[in-house]
């Protein structure tokens, strides 16, 4: 039988190490911490959902990807809507129409409506760095109002830097929509797995063909000499996806990556609802970025108690859980001096969000996991082994 070796039981890695199963490979996953599913982890505490490292919300444009989580998972339809608390009002964020009628007197809101539906006839999304280049005075004067309220002091938050200094694809992910449209993605497959992400990707891991080993961190058991992969010694002649961070598979020799974390504090609440929608940003006050309510989201009702998670964005240091990978040139030129450095490893496979060094939604990590774990699937050079590692 084929094997294959994927470091990291997150959303990447299983879906790779479905694909590979399903294809006859024995795959062996190991993952450092005592759970499944990295960051997209969630849980229920007496019946509350808690999304333990942050508000994962799914959407995508691909049917071959919607299909594809559907296999393991009921889902049911949620379109995600954020409030941004702005001159002390909550405005749906993205900045659309809506926004403007709640924070203009209505002569004014009407005029700033026509000027943008004449400046953007056929409406759409707009990502505020293009609009705020926009030729016309009063499209320029509003992007500037968008910009200072919206995007300047969240980005420091979360970030540490000014919108300016950041690639422009982050801005663009959230763009002013020329519309009433006020959802938060505009994919046409959005939805929630109804018992959650963990138990989906329970389901996406339950085959005979793999075993998970939890609490291991495998790079005290990867070595590569010259362009070989061993794992406890013995040489890999099998495929060995990593999903972790680059730079720690060479001791960090070209100097650490820069990402981002996050802290999350949770506040019990007696009530049944604590906030509007499932997500409040707060991009021109305190220290969090964000509360998050996942409750709001779930299936089941649960009256009288609530939870809201309180989302605080840290520079990464050693130890803390990197989450979102700073990208920048500088940032670029140091992943690829990594990568290139590995690719004199012929069966080691770099993927998801740490390992490929890219802000990826879930949507992208599954594409990019099917697309690789196909393609492992019609090489035929790998020898065929028994497995040495089992679960515990
Ligand atoms: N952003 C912002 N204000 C907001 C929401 C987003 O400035 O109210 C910026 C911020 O820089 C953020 C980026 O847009 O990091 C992407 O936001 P998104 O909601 O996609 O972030 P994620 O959910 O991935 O943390």
């Amino acid at each position: 039988m084929k094997k294959a070796l994927i470091i990291g039981a997150g959303l990447s890695g299983l879906t790779a190490a479905r694909i590979l199963a399903e294809h006859g490979f024995l795959v062996t996953v190991l993952e450092k911490r005592d759970h499944i599913g990295g960051n997209v982890y969630d849980y229920f505490e007496n019946d509350i959902l808690v999304h333990k490292y942050g508000p994962h919300l799914f959407h995508t444009r691909q049917k071959e990807i919607a299909d594809f989580i559907q296999r393991f998972s009921e889902f049911f339809p949620y379109e995600h809507r954020v409030l941004g608390e702005i001159k002390d009002k909550l405005v749906p964020i993205p900045f659309n129409f809506k926004s403007i009628d709640l924070l203009f007197p209505a002569e004014e809101a009407e005029h700033l409506k026509e000027v943008l539906t004449r400046a953007y006839p056929d409406g759409g999304s707009v990502p505020i760095m293009e609009l705020r280049e926009h030729p016309d005075t009063k499209v320029k004067e509003l992007a500037e109002f968008v910009f200072q309220n919206v995007f300047c002091g969240y980005t420091k938050k979360q970030w540490g830097k000014t919108p300016e200094e950041m690639d422009s694809s982050v801005m663009g992910r959230v763009p002013v929509r020329m519309s009433y449209d006020d959802r938060y993605f505009t994919d046409e497959f959005q939805m929630m797995p109804v018992e959650g992400y963990t138990a989906m990707l329970r389901n996406m891991a339950e085959h005979e063909n793999i075993s998970i080993r939890y609490c291991c961190d495998a790079l005290r058991h990867l070595g590569i000499v010259g362009e070989k992969l061993y794992f406890d010694k013995e040489l890999c002649d099998y495929p060995v996806i990593y999903t972790g961070c680059v730079e720690d598979l060479l001791g960090a020799k070209f100097g650490r990556l820069p990402y981002r974390s996050l802290r999350f504090e949770a506040e019990h609440k007696n009530v049944t609802q604590a906030q509007p929608v499932v997500q409040v940003n707060y991009p021109n006050c305190y220290s969090y970025t964000r509360t998050s309510e996942f409750k709001l989201v779930q299936k089941k009702e649960v009256p009288g108690r609530t939870i809201v998670i309180y989302e605080y964005p840290l520079p990464c240091k050693e130890g803390d859980i990197p989450y979102y990978p700073a990208e920048s040139e500088e940032s670029r030129e140091i992943y690829n001096r990594y990568r290139t450095e590995l690719k004199r490893l012929p069966n080691l496979y770099l993927l998801g969000r740490l390992a490929e060094y890219k802000y990826y939604n879930m949507d992208m990590a599954i594409s990019q996991a099917l697309m690789l774990a196909r393609s492992l699937t019609e090489k035929e050079d790998f020898v065929d082994a028994e497995a040495v590692w089992t679960a515990e």
